[in-house]
């Protein structure tokens, strides 16, 4: 079978769709949408089983799509914040919103379907079901939204040998086996640990039958950071004091130290040096829930674990049969290097603004809908690679802020970045004559100058320190 169409989106998880829902929203063309999961939604049909977003449902998935009522959640660690899907719900709403894109008659969607890569008649898929292949001629582009698929619990292998005898499971699996330990053992550092430990402390697991294997600490945003709406003056002000911090850091432990002053920024264990930066988030509630577990090792990545022990990159700690190992050791965000997001027949899907993965997929839509020059889509666009260290926070930044500037001069991008439900300012005019917030709006143009040079100089100098893996492609 041929398929013709102008548009080929490899993935259709939440960039995949929010892309392609952004462009037939502007553009008249034939988009088809392939994945090889069995539904739409991408990692959301394997997530844990009691997930949740991270931040608000509010400025999560496709542009034409409301994600829940936009309600303020009135009990439980989210209280006072707005709601968060479930991973079900998440779910749901992709399988929604592909259907509601298909009643377009733009948009084809074709779950089960693999991507093989360029054939002699065009893009190879293969039809997963029946193995069968065929060509796709694309008229356009193939939109690559895989390039930074992220490694999860339910798919990744665990990276380190365990022994009969030793008793492992994904964070999947907990709820159906935390009955059969006495004891546990979270591995991991970033925020599907968090959720271990949050999950166990909340169906009553005392904090002292909890060790937590940490071989990095992480930095965590303060949720009421990330409120929009009726509360988009917080947003702000995490902006603000982002910007204060950049424009006075000396070096990198500076700014972390001042965006932790600020209460920007929390870790687990203020004593500790945290290293890990992943753009993830925790409200003060759960920040002080995880605070009781006071069994951590610090002793590198797990490199085994045995019977009665667990043996780590700089030493080992016990361990035994009735300990129940939940393994969250996934990366998660995947940081691969930045690549142009606009080529010939090509566009890949990437990080522009921090933290806003919808926002930049649906931003890139727009773009290719009204744009011709690629040049002028990558000036606009450039990629910006998800963080996984302190040092990567200040490139994240400073890149962020000088791409937002860019839009500024641009009338029809500025119009629809305002109006966009996905952007998590969208509400800020509507707020902005209140106090409180031009005290955020002041501080954040009395300082954003100053930062991104700052912030820049910084990157400048970790780069010279020479990480390698680090993003070639400036902007
Ligand atoms: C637990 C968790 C919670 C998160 N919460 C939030 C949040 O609250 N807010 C937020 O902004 N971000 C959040 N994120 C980050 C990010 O927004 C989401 O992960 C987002 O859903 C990623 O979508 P994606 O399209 O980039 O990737 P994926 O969901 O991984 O989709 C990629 C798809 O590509 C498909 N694919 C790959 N190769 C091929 C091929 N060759 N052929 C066909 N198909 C292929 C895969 O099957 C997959 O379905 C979260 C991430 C995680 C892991």
């Amino acid at each position: 079978m041929l398929i013709n169409t102008d548009y080929l989106v490899v993935g259709a998880g939440a960039t995949g769709l929010a892309f392609a829902d952004a462009l037939v929203a502007e553009a008249d063309v034939e988009v088809t949408v392939i994945d090889r999961r069995e539904a739409p939604g991408g990692h959301w049909l394997d997530a844990y089983p009691f997930v949740r977003l991270h931040t608000p449902s509010a400025f999560y998935g496709v542009n034409s799509l409301a994600l829940g009522e936009d309600r303020i959640d009135q009990v439980g660690e989210n209280a006072g914040y707005y709601e968060r899907a479930t991973g079900d719900e998440v779910f749901e709403y992709f399988a929604e919103a592909a259907g509601r894109l298909t009643k377009t008659g733009l948009v084809r969607v074709l779950t089960g379907h693999e991507h093989l890569g360029a054939g002699s008649d065009g893009e190879q898929i293969r039809d997963l079901s029946t193995g069968e292949l065929h060509d796709v001629a694309v008229r356009r582009k193939v939109v690559d939204a895989r390039y930074l698929e992220g490694s999860i619990p339910a798919t990744h292998t665990a990276p380190f040998e365990v022994a009969p005898g030793a008793r492992l499971v994904p964070i999947n699996d907990l709820p159906a086996a935390a009955e059969s330990g006495s004891s546990y053992a979270v591995l991991g550092s970033g925020k599907t640990a968090a959720d271990a430990c949050s999950w166990l402390l909340d169906n009553d697991v005392q904090p002292d039958r909890i060790r937590w294997i940490r071989p990095r600490d992480a930095w965590f945003h303060d949720r009421s950071h990330f409120q929009p709406l009726e509360q988009v003056g917080a947003i702000m002000e995490g902006i603000s004091l982002d910007a204060e911090a950049g424009a006075d850091a000396a070096n990198i432990d500076d700014l972390f130290e001042r965006l932790e002053a600020s209460g920007r920024l929390a870790r687990i264990d203020p004593a500790w040096p945290a290293t890990m930066y992943r753009g993830t988030m925790l409200s003060a509630r759960e920040l002080a829930a995880l605070r009781q577990i006071e069994d951590v090792v610090r002793l590198g990545r797990v490199r085994r674990i045995e019977a009665d022990r667990i043996v780590l990159e700089r030493g080992e700690t016990k361990t035994g049969p009735d300990v129940l190992h939940v393994d969250c050791t996934a990366l998660g965000l995947n940081n691969a290097p930045a690549t142009p997001i606009f080529g010939p027949g090509r566009i890949v899907l990437q990080q522009v603004r921090h933290l806003s993965p919808c926002f930049n997929a649906a931003l890139v839509g727009f773009i290719e809908a009204y744009r011709d020059d690629d040049a002028d889509k990558n000036r606009l666009c450039p990629p910006n690679p998800y963080a996984s260290s302190i040092e990567d926070w200040p490139r994240m930044m400073s890149r962020t802020w000088r791409t937002e500037g860019r839009w500024l001069s641009e009338p029809d991008l500025s119009a629809w970045v305002a109006k966009s439900r996905l952007n998590l300012l969208r509400a800020l005019p509507d707020h902005a004559a209140e106090p409180s917030v031009q005290g955020t709006v002041t501080r954040y143009l009395t300082h954003i100058s100053a930062a991104i040079e700052r912030l820049k100089r910084l990157d400048e100098d970790t780069a010279l320190s020479v990480r390698p893996g680090r993003s070639t492609v400036r902007s």
